[in-house]
């Protein structure tokens, strides 16, 4: 039988390793992973020679060859799970369509952590991984903000001062967040309050960051005054489509925040 298995890897501190995971890399015969130097790091640390081949977004190309020349292959990522925001799912794609037997072992990953220990809803949530840029990213924000489960977001320090300005824009300052950092790891904080407060103080961020974001509050039984709010919401930037959906995402009818949104083009 030939197999494929996906090895989650420690995100920060090489204890969290799992003993099947261990097994996995020492004996299959080759390991693929995004960076030789990394995996080699972990692997030198349990005392694992399995050779190494570098297989990340730019080399997926090589994922054929592989596949045709192993018949046992380990696959792991830089940190965590693979195929979550990491490469993967294209590899799993190829082994299928070569029938292979792929198997994921349950392992690291900073998601999960970060969303049981956000004082956060558990029982329902999404998971987005990193925003988009550009023009999408206004849109993917009105649509999370009216998402009725937790949201769960990875984010850059480089770009973490502008997620939360953008995101105390959609949602309201007061909306409450709880950030993960450095999970793991000798600096690991886990700060819960507002959007405003976060933005205060993350002022200059450092370290790896997963965002957990409350769910909607239901929609108040007094409507927000749609002219008033549209208003507020075009002077951060947003227009359109956009704004209609930010509108409706802060308890405005779908009609109204149309016609609202349709009114602010026309001025
Ligand atoms: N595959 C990984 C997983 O299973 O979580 C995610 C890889 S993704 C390229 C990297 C992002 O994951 C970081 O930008 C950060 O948002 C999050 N992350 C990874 N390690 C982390 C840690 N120790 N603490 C907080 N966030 C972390």
């Amino acid at each position: 039988m030939r197999r494929l298995v996906l090895v989650p890897t420690p995100i920060g501190n090489l204890a969290d390793v799992t003993l099947r995971a261990l097994e996995v890399l020492r004996e299959a015969e080759v390991v693929a992973c995004e960076d030789t130097r990394r995996t080699a790091k972990l692997l030198r640390h349990y005392g694992i020679t399995t050779p190494l081949q570098r297989l990340d977004q730019h080399t997926m190309d090589r994922a054929d060859r592989l596949l045709e020349e192993h018949s046992y292959i380990a696959y792991a990522s830089d940190a965590g799970t693979p195929g979550i925001s990491d490469p993967g799912a294209g590899l799993v794609e190829l082994a299928l369509q070569k029938g292979f037997h792929v198997e994921a072992l349950p392992g690291p990953t900073a998601f999960v952590p970060a969303l049981v220990a956000s004082g956060l809803p558990v029982a329902r949530f999404v998971f987005e991984g990193f925003l988009p840029g550009g023009r999408a990213r206004k849109r993917r924000l009105a649509i999370l903000a009216r998402e009725e489960r937790t949201v769960v977001l990875y984010e850059a320090p480089h770009r973490l001062a502008r997620t939360l300005a953008d995101l105390a824009e959609i949602y309201g300052p007061g909306h409450r967040v709880a950030l993960a950092r450095e999970l793991t790891k000798k600096h690991e904080e886990i700060w819960r309050g507002s959007l405003a407060d976060a933005r205060e103080h993350f002022a200059q961020p450092r370290g790896e960051f997963v965002l957990v974001l409350a769910p909607r509050e239901p929609v108040a039984e007094a409507r927000p005054d749609a002219a008033e709010l549209a208003a507020e919401l075009a002077a951060t930037g947003l227009s359109g489509r956009a704004l209609a959906e930010a509108l409706e995402a802060r308890g405005v009818s779908r009609n109204e925040a149309r016609q609202a949104a349709y009114r602010k083009e026309k001025t």
